[in-house]
């Protein structure tokens, strides 16, 4: 009996240490969730041989998560829920191509901006009827749910120039309905739109003006002024390094 009792009393110190050792491991090794919608290249996709997202929002994460000493896991999310995943605290950071608005400022932190982009027109490559922003006057327009794209849209709606908007989870499912023919043109940001233009030339064409210039920047919690500092300086050392420049180089050409 005395044994038996010593025998337990030793198998729960082991159980209690086992437990222990586990709780302080994971409170030395944060990982920060960085949440992505990857149909956005050069910014974010998919890479079809391994499955592995990548692009140039997610080398640039790294380099700064590298740089600050941050362990980073990406997280495939929609759009539309990459702002709730981070006000929830379900994922720390947003790398997905977000252009800075004066909305989701009210929403979100965003890092300094780390690239300009903007939103153009696309249209079928063979469509000689469209040539800017005033031929879309009674067409159908396809856009990504919850970006600046679908704002335009929607605007260009109740100035009565648009008829109808389409709205889809994801750009390659936009892209694939203009050139299936079931919208008769598209309002994305302009590199991502050159990007699907490179992979399939002649299918897809930019046409007139650039609509509005924007900037993209990582998003963070409100008021987690301590993550935010940490990618800002990362950002900083990634340029004057030159490891933006080499990542740049890598996505755009
Ligand atoms: N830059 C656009 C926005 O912020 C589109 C981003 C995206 O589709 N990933 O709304």
């Amino acid at each position: 009996m005395k044994k038996f009792l010593k025998l337990s009393l030793v198998a729960l110190l082991m159980i209690a240490l086992v437990s222990f050792a586990g709780c302080a491991k994971k409170e030395e090794q944060k990982v920060y969730k960085v949440g992505t919608e990857p149909t956005f290249p050069p910014f974010e996709m998919t890479d079809e041989k391994t499955g592995e997202i990548i692009g140039f929002d997610i080398d640039l994460i790294k380099a700064i998560a590298e740089d600050q000493g941050l362990k980073i896991e990406i997280v495939n999310l929609g759009f539309d829920g990459l702002i709730p995943a981070v006000q929830s605290g379900n994922i720390d950071i947003v790398a997905s191509g977000m252009s800075i608005t004066e909305d989701r400022q009210k929403e979100v932190d965003f890092s300094e901006a780390y690239i300009d982009a903007g939103l153009a027109i696309a249209v079928a490559g063979n469509n000689e009827g469209i040539k800017g922003k005033d031929d879309l006057q009674g067409k159908t327009v396809a856009v990504q749910i919850g970006t600046t794209g679908a704002n335009k849209a929607q605007e260009l709606k109740d100035a009565g120039i648009i008829k109808e908007i389409k709205t889809f989870n994801t750009v390659d499912v936009v892209m694939l309905e203009l050139i299936n023919g079931g919208v008769e043109a598209v309002i994305n940001d302009k590199p991502v739109t050159e990007a699907f233009i490179a992979k399939q030339p002649g299918k897809i064409k930019i046409v007139g003006e650039v609509l509005e210039s924007d900037s993209y920047g990582f998003a963070v919690k409100k008021d987690n002024k301590e993550l935010l500092d940490k990618i800002n300086a990362g950002l900083k050392k990634a340029i004057e390094s030159g490891k933006y420049a080499e990542i740049q180089k890598t996505y755009f050409n």
